[in-house]
């Protein structure tokens, strides 16, 4: 014996990767009058992903750390979607909860890859599996619609049709993988103000509703090559997240001349991703996107990937 008491044993957590998503089909229908514009959409999950890592706490509360993208700028109290996400897990099992949650963000905030999103399906399975909570599938999405529109996908990951406001998912078996260089600007887009303008832009009589998501899905089935896929690529938020930051037709009018088979702004934007043909024209058209400059940051991610409760 040494006297020397022994390291403290390190603490029991739970991490868990969570894909952002992107639109590879976005239609936006009109305003509805709850407020709600009707969606039909193709999400898909990339792997750009966050890391939620949850850890017990020995007194009751949740607390929240961050790392990475949005670190010092986001809420890290009940304004935090994956606080809810842990505050509902807890109310499902009916505990106190008493947790400590921490974000490793990779994904850019109020880019139009659902990073809250993320972070809150993240935090549901990760709370679930710290706290030992017996929790269904079917439960599982039901606390997930609750929290967002993109938190259902989110948790599955893959490929999938979301109608309703998104959170109606059908699973598309979608066969093979495709690459994307990911562009991230300096600014962001609310996905509120994004509506608005889509909806200031239809009273103008510009836009209309994509509704017909079978094209695409098809060809995620059949493993069409990106060549085709590029053809298929819709978003209806793409005219109003330009007209909201007219810089992005620039940055995509760029990676389109530098050779990316399609450019397509993510979801309300302001994200923009490029298609590329494999891995190795995706690595050689994000190096050439950099040294364009005009973007805060360029990734490479492929798809889809799964979710974190698949
Ligand atoms: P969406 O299309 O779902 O709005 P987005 O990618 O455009 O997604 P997010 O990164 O999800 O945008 O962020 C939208 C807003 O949500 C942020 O500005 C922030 O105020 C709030 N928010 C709450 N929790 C988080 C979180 N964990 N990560 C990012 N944003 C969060």
């Amino acid at each position: 014996m040494t006297g020397q008491t022994a390291p403290a044993a390190p603490p029991v957590g739970v991490s868990v990767d969570v894909p952002a998503k992107i639109n590879p089909h976005l239609g936006v229908g009109d305003a509805r009058a709850d407020g709600y514009h009707a969606l039909s959409t193709v999400y898909q999950a990339i792997s750009l992903h966050d890391t939620v890592t949850a850890e017990p706490r020995e007194e009751p509360g949740i607390e929240i750390t961050i790392s990475g993208e949005g670190a010092g700028e986001l809420p890290t109290d009940e304004g935090n979607l994956a606080h809810k996400a842990a505050k509902l897990v807890a109310l499902y099992a009916g505990i106190k909860p008493a947790v400590k949650l921490h974000l490793n963000k990779r994904i850019p905030v109020a880019g139009g890859l659902a990073g809250g999103s993320a972070d809150a399906a993240g935090a549901l399975v990760a709370c679930a599996r710290l706290w030992e909570v017996a929790i269904g599938d079917a439960e599982l999405h039901r606390l997930a619609a609750g929290l967002g529109s993109d938190v259902p996908f989110c948790l599955k990951g893959g490929t999938a049709i979301g109608t309703g406001r998104g959170e109606e998912l059908t699973p598309v078996q979608a066969k093979g993988s495709w690459n994307w260089v990911v562009a991230t600007t300096d600014t962001q887009i609310s996905t509120p103000e994004c509506y608005k303008e889509v909806d200031r832009l239809r009273e103008d009589g510009i836009g209309r509703y994509s509704s017909d998501v079978g094209p695409i899905v098809t060809a995620f089935e059949q493993g069409a090559d990106a060549d085709a896929l590029a053809r298929l690529l819709v978003n209806d938020m793409e005219a109003a997240a330009v007209s909201l930051r007219p810089q992005l037709a620039s940055l995509m009018h760029g990676g389109l001349e530098e050779g990316a088979l399609a450019a397509h702004v993510s979801g309300s934007g302001p994200t923009v991703l490029f298609l590329a043909t494999d891995v190795k024209h995706a690595v050689a058209l994000a190096r050439r996107i950099r040294m364009r400059g005009g973007a805060r940051s360029v990734h490479l991610a492929h798809g889809p990937v799964a979710g974190p409760a698949a």
